[in-house]
């Protein structure tokens, strides 16, 4: 009988929800999947990205990820970055030949204003303070000097998150949030604004709404209306939050040390464009003395995976494919050539930077895979055999490159001495920060377990001795 080869290996580059999402679906279509992800641990943004108190929402995600991963169909290998001068080549992956390579990387490129100064001692990136405070290496080793004013440029939940962390974690004494536009263009959710809402000045924001007012109200949006969420009086505590609207960075100053001293500040007008609000600089300046400058702008992709890039995303097929529900396609694509790259798909943030929230990547992944699991039904698959020498051949490649590498099985371990370690300080969670400690831990557990699987097997053998006496 012939072996109907439909069994496909598709390899899939990011273990965040993306990528995992997408594994499910393409087990649930009989693929056998290879996972290959920049960290130890699984989960992306979902485990090194959402706030350090939402336990119910990080547990929930974990337990889901652990049993997509569970799946004997998948392959997990931690640790392994691709990319070009990384553990392992996108070419590499291509020559192996698996049915499809998904690259659902996130967006690890960062997005930068291009200001003069923005290279200074002091300036951040919120992804880096983010994945620094949520414990991933190498970010959770470094140091963030934040100092006692701090300026978050943006307006969306990520500002959120980070203001949170410098207000109730860093006690910083003022938080001053940067915006190009103004109130009504606000980005984040105010449910998510409550964790820092005390901290806000309303004295300060009454100013700030009456220096504007004239530009709002330009636009046709009512001040009286805003302003009637900010009426309390009292002062806030020691710490204090407030909002710079219709302001553009232009060049952060320097102080005597090299470190941040100031943040100059355009600004700004709001125009209509359509219906749309746009920000339009006045050639007018100011001056915000602070310590630190934090960037909650959005990310780009990492162009370094090597695939064809543009303003800050990898290219997309311009052409629609058959069941593609977005505008952007998910096939990789080649402007020079004008072809797309065959067997190479993008989900989740590494085909939309920095847009949505886990069930948005969720969602990607699920209609991505819908896409690509019609096409690889077209295709001729491989056999058991094929499967296992393309996964033979990966392994030799990362042990060539001797990057050390993770196993599903060696996560179970780690996460297990977590969440002991946990239990034993009393806390909903415990991490190592480090990737030695990681590791360290991993081969500690193999070498008890395999100490005391020998110590079972002897008192089986001497059972069996006193059985046979
Ligand atoms: C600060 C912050 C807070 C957030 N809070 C929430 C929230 O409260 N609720 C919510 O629903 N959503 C939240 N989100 C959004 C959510 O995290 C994202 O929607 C989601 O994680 C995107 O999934 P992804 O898989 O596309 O990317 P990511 O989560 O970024 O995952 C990418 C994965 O790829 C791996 N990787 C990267 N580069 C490589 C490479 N070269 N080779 C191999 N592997 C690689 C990484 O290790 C990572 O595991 C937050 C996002 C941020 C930034």
């Amino acid at each position: 009988m012939v072996e109907s080869k439909k069994q496909h290996l598709v390899a899939v580059v990011g273990a965040g929800p993306a990528g995992i999402y997408a594994t499910r679906k393409l087990n649930e279509a009989g693929h056998v999947v290879l996972l290959l992800n920049r960290d130890i641990k699984p989960g992306g943004l979902a485990e090194y990205g959402i706030f350090l108190d939402k336990e119910k929402m990080k547990e929930g995600l974990r337990k889901q990820f652990k049993r997509i991963l569970a799946d004997p169909k998948v392959f997990y290998f931690g640790h392994v970055t691709v990319g070009q001068g990384k553990s392992i080549a996108l070419e590499d992956l291509q020559k192996i030949g698996f049915s499809a390579v998904i690259v659902s990387a996130g967006a690890q490129g960062t997005k930068k204003l291009g200001i003069p100064g923005e290279e200074c001692l002091g300036v951040y990136h919120a992804k880096d303070v983010v994945y620094h405070y949520n414990k991933l290496p190498p970010f959770s080793q470094r140091p963030f000097e934040v100092g006692e004013r701090v300026a978050v440029i943006g307006m969306g939940n990520v500002m959120v998150d980070v203001a949170n962390w410098l207000l109730n974690y860093k006690k910083v004494k003022e938080v001053t949030i940067v915006a190009r536009r103004g109130p009504k263009e606000k980005a984040y959710d105010d449910s998510e604004f409550e964790v820092i809402e005390d901290y806000l000045d309303h004295e300060d924001m009454r100013r700030e709404l009456q220096r504007i007012r004239p530009n709002l109200e330009a636009v046709g949006q009512n001040v009286d209306e805003i302003l009637t969420g900010y009426q309390k009086t009292e002062s806030p505590s020691d710490h204090i939050l407030r909002f710079r609207y219709l302001c553009s960075p232009h060049r952060v100053i320097p102080s005597a040390d090299g470190s941040v001293g100031a943040l100059e500040i355009e600004f700004n007008e709001l125009v209509l464009d359509g219906q749309k609000t746009v920000a339009k600089g006045l050639g007018r300046y100011s001056q915000i003395d602070l310590d630190c400058v934090i960037y909650a702008i959005g990310d780009q992709v990492d162009a370094g995976i090597g695939l064809p890039f543009s303003r800050g995303a990898f290219v997309t097929n311009p052409e629609k494919l058959p069941g593609d529900p977005n505008p952007a396609s998910y096939q990789a694509f080649d402007p020079e050539a004008k072809k797309v790259l065959e067997g190479i798909y993008l989900v989740g943030w590494s085909r939309n930077a920095s847009v949505g929230l886990v069930g948005v990547a969720k969602q990607d992944a699920e209609r991505g895979m819908k896409v690509i699991n019609q096409n690889l039904a077209k295709k001729q698959g491989f056999s058991v055999e094929e499967i296992s020498q393309k996964i033979e051949s990966l392994t030799a490649v990362l042990e060539k490159s001797r990057v050390p590498f993770v196993t599903k099985a060696d996560v179970e371990l780690l996460e297990a001495v977590e969440k002991e370690e946990a239990r034993k300080r009393k806390t909903w969670e415990y991490k190592f920060s480090a990737d030695e400690e990681m590791f360290s831990v991993i081969s500690a557990q193999k070498a008890a377990r395999s100490g005391a699987s020998a110590q079972a097997a002897l008192a089986v053998g001497e059972m069996a001795k006193l059985e046979q006496s």
